[in-house]
């Protein structure tokens, strides 16, 4: 398996926060490869794995393909699995700056 990938930042959009695109980088925060959020889903389809790290614990959280969750919504996004810590669930990660 290639090297998994580490989500440094997210950008989203409403209504839902459904990922829109993501910044992979080294840890140091800095973004250095922009996805776009269908990149990211082919990519794990490839074999590929994107995590995240919690800047409190350091516990890691991997990424899974997900569908929006709100009722009726069937954008196709991202998740991290549900034992993340909360500050490394997707959703808490900064936003991109482009
Ligand atoms: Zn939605």
């Amino acid at each position: 398996m290639p090297d998994p990938y580490q989500i440094v930042c997210v950008n989203t959009e409403h209504p839902h926060r459904h990922i829109i695109r993501v910044g992979t980088g080294h840890g140091s925060g800095l973004a250095e490869r922009l996805w776009s959020v269908e990149e990211v889903r082919r990519a794990l389809d490839e074999n590929n794995a994107f995590f995240t790290v919690s800047p409190s614990t350091n516990r890691i959280a991997y990424v899974h393909v997900d569908d929006c969750p709100e009722p009726g919504c069937t954008v196709q996004t991202i998740q991290t699995y549900p034992d993340a810590v909360p500050d490394n669930n997707l959703d808490n990660l900064r936003e991109c700056n482009w």
